[in-house]
């Protein structure tokens, strides 16, 4: 069987970075709620009578796209998966008791940074819009400025990586999701790694923890 892993971390921390190894190594799906969300950003969603009627209009300010929406992407997507990497979900406690009811994890990592490290990872972060892959113009630069490496896409930033959103996400993340991180550390579920350390070196510590608990 394979595993069930999540990867919890604020914006910024390497959470994709790391999930691309662990899908590498272990054949698992990738899961997570940012992607699917860019996908689905003009999704008519007036019928809940929320704040605002699409995804994209909270992603785009920093905020939190409600429970409703997100709950039912995850739910999908755990379904329809032979193991998983879970990135970006749970971003609350409610996401997190949520979560609980639907499936088992085999492991629960935390990605630890410090917030001006993270500023500067989401502000230099470059994605190509053809096959997703990151780069970071500073610390995993492409050897063509603005062209993909892997298949020669044009690079772009996300829309939420501008410095003021990168800080309110980091906001956010801070009052809704760094609780989440504790309700794991208080089960004794939570293995902590150094993300602040080179992306191999990362990926070293990752591994290690996966092959300890699964
Ligand atoms: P997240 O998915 O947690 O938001 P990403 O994996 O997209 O984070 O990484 C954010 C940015 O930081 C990207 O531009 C990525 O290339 C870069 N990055 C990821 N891990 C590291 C690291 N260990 N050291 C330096 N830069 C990194
Ligand atoms: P990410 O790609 O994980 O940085 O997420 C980008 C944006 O998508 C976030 O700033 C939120 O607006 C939204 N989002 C992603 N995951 C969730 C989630 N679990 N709950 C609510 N909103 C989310």
């Amino acid at each position: 069987m394979n595993p069930n892993i999540l990867i919890l971390g604020a914006p910024g921390a390497g959470k994709g970075t790391q999930s691309d190894n662990i899908v590498d190594e272990y054949g698992v799906d990738h899961v997570t709620t940012g992607d699917a969300l860019r996908s689905n950003k003009g999704m008519d969603i007036s019928h809940l009578g929320l704040a605002y009627d699409t995804p994209g209009e909270y992603m785009d300010k920093g905020e939190l796209v409600p429970d409703e929406v997100v709950n039912e992407i995850v739910e999908t997507a755990l379904d329809e998966a032979d193991g998983y990497v879970l990135d970006g979900y749970p971003r609350n406690l409610d996401q997190a008791e949520h979560l609980s009811a639907m499936t088992d994890l085999d492991v629960v990592l935390y990605l630890d940074v410090d917030e001006d490290v993270l500023v500067e990872r989401l502000t230099g972060r470059r994605v190509c819009e053809e096959c997703g892959a990151t780069f970071h113009v500073d610390f995993d630069p492409p050897e063509q400025a603005g062209v993909c490496d892997e298949c020669g896409g044009d690079l772009y930033q996300r829309e939420d990586d501008s410095e003021e959103t990168a800080r309110e996400r980091i906001r956010v993340y801070e009052d809704n999701t760094a609780p989440v991180v504790e309700f794991y550390d208080d089960r004794g579920e939570l293995a902590r790694v150094d993300g602040e350390q080179t992306p191999d070196e990362v990926w070293g510590d990752v591994s290690d923890a996966i092959e300890t608990h699964a």
